[in-house]
């Protein structure tokens, strides 16, 4: 197990779109276990391979941390099928910390995705997780949750970027 370094906005890596996973093989479940370890030394609920440098449809979820018992998800080349109601959630993201904004998601989703064995699986989920899988299967193809802000935010998440970034290198 390793941790790995996660990258941070604007690194280009964040807005590829990201290739499908082929091999099912132990260097996926070994990225997918050093990408766990990686979120919750994080800490954080959710975590896409881009984040940590490697454009592969692998995502992995949990929404469980905060209340001890771990539910994990590992979702592989994971697609929205079906989406249904609204809603509009705070949201963060572990490659632009200290950064909070309310996004648009859809309220409920199905999730069709492989598992590390090459099974299929589809998931209904609603709240908490429904956002979490959203914002996931976004980093798959280069889309951050800032990108669904309005030109006006956006401009001042720049603004207030720039100050977070000063701040964060005064620290190193
Ligand atoms: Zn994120």
């Amino acid at each position: 197990m390793a941790l790995l370094r996660i990258r941070h906005y604007p690194e280009p890596v964040l807005k590829k779109v990201a290739t499908p996973v082929t091999e099912f093989d132990d260097s996926l479940r070994q990225l997918a276990h050093d990408m766990a370890e990686t979120m919750y030394a994080a800490p954080g609920i959710g975590l896409a391979a881009p984040q940590v440098g490697i454009s592969k449809r692998l995502a992995i979820i949990d929404c469980s941390a905060r209340d001890g018992e771990s539910q994990l998800l590992f979702l592989v080349n994971p697609e929205i099928i079906d989406r249904e109601g609204d809603c509009c959630e705070e949201e963060g993201c572990l490659s632009i910390p200290e950064y909070y904004a309310k996004v648009e998601r859809s309220a409920k989703v199905k999730v069709r995705f492989q598992n590390l064995d090459e099974q299929t699986h589809v998931i209904e989920v609603e709240g908490l997780l429904a956002v979490a899988c959203q914002h996931e299967i976004d980093h798959l193809d280069g889309i951050l949750f800032v990108d669904h802000l309005s030109p006006l935010k956006r401009s001042l998440f720049r603004k207030k970027w720039k100050k977070i970034q000063e701040h964060m290198t005064e620290q190193m």
